[in-house]
């Protein structure tokens, strides 16, 4: 096997090697039915204890019951859950909270005018997303308050939820979900596309509070319904094989390792490696998060004083295996994702070399 790079790709992004390894192994020979994995049916009780599992790991992560969530694995990306959400519970004479806290919060509140009103309850558009905005202007009486706990581009994550009090809160998690510790049971409805820190593309995840299907609208498409999906538990048609057995095995990385404490700590030491040396050297390596307390564990987003260095530190950095730095293309500058299959080691690579570029280009700066 080739030498693997230290991965700091946004998404999709860095697995667990024993995940990868597993996976290959599957792809040769499932269960030893002598077939790979993406050669059987879903129907097969092989097939069925994968997706089986991956469901009740993920509940079993969040700390949450079988008898009041479900856990689905859909297809159609986050992207696809920007426009369900407001299809399911947001009629035409309803009001949705949504806090525009980037790039992603925009596209969900794009899709949700399409089916009803829509409040910004808080932005931080005015200053480019560098912040999150903490006093919110939530509707009494609003279908729900949509939020993204982390913003992938901006490099802003939220440390604590609103308290939505009976409006059910829905958060877009698709770049940090299972990275720490959260009261998950605020949420009525979280999802994430898989491919940044849970597993391959191809596969989302959705965890619904079932009583809130109660409210739910009707009149809607069958696959783009949820009651669809949480009766026929993700199977209704065809689930995303192969990519829901990959993030099945990362679930079970993750219990393996301890489950989310140990995860958070070590997401904590990776961030804090990076930004203490970000902060040791503020003249030349410019987080770009104002406020310190907004700062994402997940995706560590900063400037340097030329974009020519920032050309130049991508480029030396890829010499030494590190891969993905490059800011996303709306925003440029750098950004490391950490995600939580990101071994310390690559961070200390990381932070060695920001050290050695450092020296090398300060006084150019
Ligand atoms: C990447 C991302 C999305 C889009 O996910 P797709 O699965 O590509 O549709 C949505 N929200 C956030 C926060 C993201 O990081």
């Amino acid at each position: 096997m080739a030498t693997r790079a230290y991965n700091f790709f946004a998404g999709p992004a860095v697995l667990p090697l024993s995940v990868v390894k597993e996976t290959a192994d599957a792809i040769l020979d499932f269960e030893n039915l002598g077939v790979s994995v993406m050669e059987v049916s879903h129907r097969s009780k092989e097939f069925d204890r994968v997706m089986g599992e991956a469901q009740s790991d993920l509940l079993d992560l969040m700390g949450l019951s079988a008898d009041e969530y479900s856990a689905m694995f859909l297809q159609g990306g986050a992207s696809t859950q920007f426009a369900m959400i407001p299809m399911n519970f947001l009629s035409e004479n309803q009001t949705a909270d949504y806090i525009n806290t980037g790039t992603w919060a925009k596209k969900a509140i794009k899709e949700a005018k399409l089916f009803g009103k829509v409040n910004i309850a808080g932005t931080s558009e005015d200053a480019n997303f560098t912040y999150l905005p903490k006093d919110l202007s939530l509707t009494e009486d609003a279908a729900y308050v949509h939020i993204t706990s982390n913003n992938t581009i901006f490099g802003t994550q939220w440390k604590t939820f609103p308290d939505t009090g009976d409006v059910p809160l829905v958060c877009d998690m698709s770049s940090d979900i299972l990275s720490r510790r959260l009261d998950f049971s605020k949420f009525d409805l979280i999802y994430a596309g898989a491919q940044k820190n849970l597993g391959p593309s191809g596969v989302t995840i959705v965890v619904l509070r079932k009583k809130w299907l109660e409210v739910a609208k009707d009149n809607i498409p069958t696959m783009l319904k949820y009651q669809t999906h949480v009766d026929k538990g993700s199977m209704f048609n065809t689930p995303p094989c192969i990519a829901t057995f990959v993030s099945g095995r990362v679930l079970k990385w993750i219990k393996a390792e301890g489950g989310l404490e140990p995860i958070e700590e070590r997401n904590n030491r990776k961030a804090k490696m990076i930004y203490d040396l970000i902060d040791a050297y503020p003249e030349f390596y410019r987080g770009t998060v104002r406020d310190k307390n907004d700062r994402s564990l997940m995706n560590i987003t900063f400037n340097l004083p030329s974009e020519g260095l920032e050309a130049k530190f991508v480029a030396e950095a890829k010499a030494r295996n590190m891969l993905g730095l490059k800011g996303h293309r709306s925003v440029g500058g750098i950004r490391a994702s950490v995600y939580n299959a990101c071994p310390m080691e690559a961070v200390e690579a990381l932070t060695k070399f920001m050290e050695d570029f450092y020296r090398a280009n300060k006084a150019g700066s």
